[in-house]
């Protein structure tokens, strides 16, 4: 286990190792039933954050933290995954996150959404291994096949562009109205807050469009010409061009923090080369 420690990810470990170390992690307790009485400790690893950390204001115990660190998971771990209250409220992701945290300061629903996803893969990692069977299906022959994918050789996606302070606001200059947007990458509550936006609205509007496009548009967008009030935000974003919208959306893709899920496949049926995202169904936390 040691040996894989900085490298639980391809791409990420290297740089990793000797930048920023959170200093509180070392809050094991005094008497460790486990080690002291069954000579087992739970293995830690270190998950590159893709973020880089400079995302997060100077209050955030994560401001600057380019790597944090994971315990592996165990049985407990696997009754969070299983409990159908979490799963109801759609907090399954954070609560797991949130028991595999080492520094327990960390609110996992203030971390953006890339980190969590390097966080998670990081936990199936500790938990299962890195090999993964999923079943995909052929974008050529559409016949699926059950594919072994390997976690482990997933690429980090760093943050490249600067943000326009000390934390998580970027700019955008829209090349049709040419006005200056100052946008955020979403955090676990912006997600958890927008799937419970988008529901409301079709319970009170059954027959109108999900609104998904605007809706996400909006909690990206902090200001536009500095702007801020959100209900202006709102009459702008349904009203602004659509090479804008597409324009900001295609922006805030590409260059959001993450790790890239595109696996390539060979289909064993008619040898078409596949390309897609990483399949992260409900057995991604199953051995097999
Ligand atoms: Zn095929």
């Amino acid at each position: 286990m040691a040996a894989r420690k900085n490298q639980v990810f391809s791409g990420a470990g290297a740089e990793v190792a000797g930048h920023t170390q959170n200093q509180a992690f070392s809050a094991m307790p005094v008497n460790n039933i486990l080690r002291d009485d069954f000579s087992y400790e739970v293995a830690v690893e270190r998950i590159p954050l893709p973020s880089g950390g400079l995302v997060y204001p100077k209050n955030h115990p994560l401001h600057n933290v380019e790597a944090l660190d994971i315990k592996a998971m165990t049985a407990r771990e696997e009754d969070i995954l299983l409990s159908r209250a979490l799963s109801k409220q759609g907090t399954t992701m954070s609560a797991l996150i949130s028991a595999c945290l080492v520094d327990k300061r960390v609110d996992p629903k203030t971390l953006i959404s890339g980190d969590r996803l390097a966080i998670i893969l990081g936990i199936r990692i500790t938990g299962y291994g890195s090999l993964y069977k999923s079943d995909v299906s052929c974008q050529s022959c559409q016949i699926s096949t059950r594919n072994d994918f390997d976690i482990g050789q997933l690429d980090v996606k760093p943050l490249e562009i600067a943000p326009a302070g000390d934390e998580n606001l970027f700019e955008f200059v829209l090349p049709m109205t040419n006005k200056r947007v100052l946008f955020k990458f979403l955090t676990g509550q912006d997600e958890e807050d927008n799937t419970a936006l988008i529901e409301r609205k079709q319970k009170l509007f059954p027959n109108a469009p999900e609104g998904v496009v605007t809706t996400r548009l909006e909690s990206h967008i902090v200001s536009i010409d500095g702007i801020s009030d959100k209900s202006k935000i709102s009459k702008f974003v349904s009203a602004m061009p659509a090479g804008d919208s597409r324009a900001l959306r295609t922006y805030i893709e590409k260059h959001e923090p993450g790790v890239n899920l595109e696996v390539s496949w060979q289909c064993p049926h008619c040898s078409f080369d596949n390309k897609n995202a990483l399949p992260m169904g409900s057995l991604f936390f199953w051995a097999d």
